[in-house]
């Protein structure tokens, strides 16, 4: 058996993919028959057209015109007639090997689009290097993996999934996924949960170890890996499979009841998403409201900046889905483990320390004011909270509040509506936040807690080191005293106070979570039904009895151990 950190739940059986992203190497040849030679270089352009017309149509079958336009921009690289009759000459004059000709061809390409004083034009480079390395793995005969037409079932294994990977993939197909890196809060993980596919990561070397065709079986809760299982071991799998089905079967009778503690104490359950298409995930497990929508994926996997009209549409489709029930959308959090390959900026020391989310739009305002714009106008479609992420001051707060203002007067100036009842609040994910929480309150309608990064910050573990994870915990007494401090200075205001980090959906922390007065606990979709289940269970009275308990214990490992004996 091999552990790693369970991700998203339910039991996978089923034969492995391993998506292993090769090396390139190119040796230079001389060679005999030019003719084949170019006959080889025509087939592997022709069949990587083949292949990109097959994932573009189906990126915007499934994902529309934005995730589709990049396919786009691929092929008509590769109908670019320079570069063909450059390699094409190359290949004649010299009797060189095509993979060579060809590699030298893009490599002058590439330093061209480089050079250039553009950003647009910078980014077509990159372009090049992707589209050249399908053909040229082509010609090597080193499989390239198309994640979006898979034949059969299959488990995919890798060191990790990359945004575009998860957003192609053949969801019918995908049964699992395994990792070498990341951790519960890594964007795999809460892509795999909102995907509702069971998934374990941190598993080291299980890309290098698994081969294609290997058998595995895994619990997605537990982090439990088989490889290659007995008999006996898969039956007991198939009965895990059968159970954990069925209980999800039984949480269905929950669905249309209100999220209540046993003495009457009322909470609300919402759900994290990523993107519009998930509201459909909230509906299929009775999601109250959407406490949290990361923004940032409409930035992801496109090669320039969403335009304000593509943002109105994003958002009025997740309003008007979910209302008359709220939609905290969250404004872009970009930076940190998540990139976008046409905005480069400087390489930084400390990614998660550095020019990220609020950081960024209130010094990019150009495209902090284009997502208030197509948010504000959105609002007249339902029931809009607007969130800043990673405040850290007082200032920043108030600076992301003028700016919200100036755009509100812009609109109002042009004579475009946007509602007069938005709630405006903010992340409290850096321990700064927390600790000034009194002083915030005032300032805004509500707090959501981020977990994942605030037990990042404030223990100083990197959420995606593997090799630290058993120190990112968050039954550390220091992460539970932050977060009693904001709810207790939030109520003291006022304002409701909720939590959009994965604790909120963890059903080792509700008891707690409850007993401190969260007032609302935003989740993977596919935690809401468990969680109501289990506060159903509970008196509220009992569980503020039971944190106070939690809060005057000394260690992380008291602390769990408790919660261990007491409710699982
Ligand atoms: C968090 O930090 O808890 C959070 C919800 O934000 P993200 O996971 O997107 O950083
Ligand atoms: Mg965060």
């Amino acid at each position: 058996m091999v552990q790693g950190t369970g991700a998203s739940p339910g039991i996978a059986l089923g034969k492995v993919l391993v998506i292993k992203n090769e090396e390139i190497a190119i040796e230079k040849k001389q060679i005999d028959s030019i003719e084949e030679e170019k006959n080889r270089f025509v087939e592997a352009i022709e069949k990587s057209k083949l292949e990109l017309i097959e994932i573009r149509d189906k990126a915007m079958k499934e994902f529309g015109k934005d995730k589709s336009a990049i396919f786009d921009a691929h092929l008509l690289v590769l109908e670019d007639p320079e570069l063909m009759s450059s390699t094409i000459n190359r290949i004649e004059s010299e009797k060189l090997n095509v993979e060579y000709a060809f590699k030298q061809i893009i490599d002058q390409f590439v330093s061209v689009f480089e050079a250039m004083d553009n950003e647009y034009m910078k980014e077509r480079a990159s372009d090049i290097r992707d589209v050249s390395d399908r053909v040229l793995r082509k010609l090597l005969g080193i499989k390239v993996v198309d994640l979006s037409v898979l034949d059969e079932e299959v488990i995919l294994v890798s060191k990790d999934l990359t945004p575009s990977e998860t957003a192609t993939m053949d969801k019918e197909k995908v049964l699992g996924f395994l990792t070498d890196i990341g951790g519960r809060t890594s964007h795999t993980a809460i892509m795999a949960r909102s995907l509702e596919i069971p998934a374990v990561v941190g598993i080291k070397d299980m890309s290098v170890s698994l081969e294609d065709g290997d058998f595995v079986v895994f619990n997605g809760e537990t982090g439990e890996v088989l490889i290659n299982p007995d008999k006996e071991e898969v039956n007991r799998y198939k009965g895990l499979k059968e159970a954990y089905e069925n209980e999800k079967k039984e949480l269905e009778a929950l669905r249309g009841q209100k999220s209540v503690t046993k003495d009457g104490r009322e909470v609300e359950l919402a759900g994290n998403i990523g993107t519009p298409k998930d509201v459909k995930g909230l509906e299929n497990n009775d999601a109250e409201g959407v406490g949290l929508y990361r923004t940032e994926f409409i930035y992801m996997d496109r090669d320039s900046l969403p335009t304000e009209e593509e943002q109105f549409m994003a958002y009025k489709e997740v309003l008007e889905s979910i209302n008359p029930r709220p939609a905290i959308i969250r404004t872009l959090d970009i930076g940190g483990d998540k990139e976008l390959s046409y905005l480069k900026f400087d390489e930084e020391m400390n990614p998660f320390l550095g020019y990220r989310a609020i950081r960024l739009c209130l010094d990019r305002q150009e495209i902090f004011k284009t997502q208030l714009r197509a948010l504000l106008r959105a609002s007249m479609y339902g029931n809009l909270k607007i969130m800043f992420p990673m405040i850290s001051s007082l200032e920043e707060l108030l600076e992301a509040k003028k700016v919200l203002n100036e755009v509100k007067e812009d609109l109002h100036r042009e004579g475009v509506d946007f509602s007069p009842n938005i709630e405006v609040g903010m992340m409290i994910e850096v321990p700064s936040a927390a600790i000034i929480s009194d002083i915030l309150a005032k300032h805004v309608d509500f707090f959501s807690i981020g977990t994942n990064d605030l037990i990042q910050y404030t223990t100083a573990v990197d959420r995606m080191n593997e090799k630290i994870h058993h120190l990112y915990n968050p039954f550390n007494p220091a992460v539970l005293r932050l977060i009693k401090m904001v709810i207790d200075n939030g109520h003291k205001e006022g304002i409701w106070v909720g939590m959009c980090g994965e604790m909120a959906g963890d059903k080792r922390m509700i008891p707690i979570l409850l007993g401190l007065e969260l007032d609302e606990f935003s989740m993977s979709p596919i935690s809401i039904l468990p969680a109501r289940k289990l506060i159903k269970s509970l008196s509220y009275e009992e569980m503020k009895k039971f944190a106070n308990k939690v809060m005057n214990m000394d260690s992380a490992e008291e602390i769990e151990a408790y919660i261990e004996k007491t409710f699982i």
